[in-house]
């Protein structure tokens, strides 16, 4: 290349090069502009490798120059890089600045579901007549939920057909919260007064008034003296603080293997006082099975049973939910629709 070309390829591509790092408006133009001064096939580099072919005078002279237009470049290069880096970050923190006069989002407060709801009234009821919370799991062994309840390997219930059973041999899902019953009486001497709430599993059809998953809250009391009476005037306590002192209780006789004598406990009607409407029927609705600890059960516990008696029964959560807030179907306390929970918002 002769000298003089060289020297005015350095100036044009100086001045070349001044414009476009000026005029580069992100750091992507701004590589493409380094690409083009000084990458492999810009001008700049090419005079540079010519250099060598040149006289000696000629050669020192153009060396001079290529490197100071090669410095001049950097450091203007260099330049508008952290110019344009600072800016984006300038960007960034304005997307990202809080508008402070924006007025506010408020969150929406969500409300306990009516089952929560019930559930906390109960046991507050209960722990107040003297009753701690006890629990359990809710996969139960065949001992604690079928054999040390008196149910034989033989009762209908322990078939494949009303229990849900898991893959592990001799375990289930509880199909009642009595197994707690039996835990509890194996971990302490009597007395004992405990309420069980908590879930049960049931191979049930699902319908307005039964869920294959549901919930109850047991109660169980053993002490020197209990009866029958204790018993009813236990539930029409609870009946009176939950529904109102207008509420009659009744137990009438009915069959659990757990219980001897066993009872099917009802509250008279919240709607027609007992006299009988479309909702219960007959003036009642019932509320779960109750009765007198059955004695193999206290002696499947270590409990002498000359000595001690008990009462138990076990309510329905959903059921005393649905004449609490007069639902008429159960299924909607599972359902999760916001329309109907929304409707609990504030109840107590
Ligand atoms: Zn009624």
């Amino acid at each position: 290349m002769d000298p003089n070309e060289a020297a005015r390829t350095l100036e044009r591509e100086l001045e070349r090069g001044r414009e476009l790092i000026a005029a580069a408006g992100t750091l992507e133009a701004l590589d493409g502009a380094k690409i083009a001064l000084l990458g492999r096939k810009a001008p700049i580099p090419a005079v540079q490798s010519s250099i060598g072919s040149l006289p000696g005078d000629a050669r020192r002279e153009l060396g001079r120059r290529t490197n100071v237009a090669f410095a001049e470049l950097r450091s203007a290069l260099e330049a508008r890089r952290a110019e344009l880096e600072e800016g984006a970050e300038d960007e960034l923190l304005r997307a990202d600045a809080v508008d402070v006069t924006l007025p506010g989002r408020r969150p929406r407060p969500g409300s306990l579901h009516p089952l929560t709801l019930v559930q906390e009234r109960m046991v507050e009821i209960f722990t107040r007549m003297g009753y701690r919370v006890a629990e359990g799991p809710e996969i139960e062994d065949e001992w604690h939920n079928f054999e040390a309840l008196n149910i034989p390997p033989d009762h209908p219930a322990r078939t494949m057909k009303d229990s849900l059973y898991v893959d592990v041999p001799g375990l289930l899902l509880r199909t009642e919260t009595s197994a707690v019953q039996i835990r509890t009486m194996e971990s302490q001497d009597p007395p004992v007064y405990v309420v069980v709430p908590g879930r049960v599993y049931r191979r049930e059809a699902v319908d307005a008034t039964h869920l294959s998953v549901f919930h109850q809250l047991e109660c169980l009391a053993v002490d020197e003296g209990l009866s029958l009476a204790d018993l009813k005037g236990t539930l029409e306590a609870f009946a009176h603080e939950m529904f109102g002192p207008q509420i009659q209780a009744r137990i009438t006789p009915d069959y659990f293997p757990f219980v001897e004598p066993g009872a099917q406990m009802a509250v008279s009607c919240f709607i027609c006082n007992g006299v009988g409407c479309r909702v219960c029927g007959n003036g009642w609705l019932e509320q779960g099975g109750a009765g007198m600890v059955h004695p193999t059960v206290l002696e499947n516990c270590g409990y002498d049973a000359e000595r001690y008696t008990g009462f138990a029964f076990g309510l329905g959560i959903e059921r005393v939910a649905m004449v609490r807030y007069g639902v008429n179907d159960m299924r909607l306390l599972v359902e999760g629709d916001v329309r109907f929970l929304e409707q609990f918002e504030g109840v107590a």
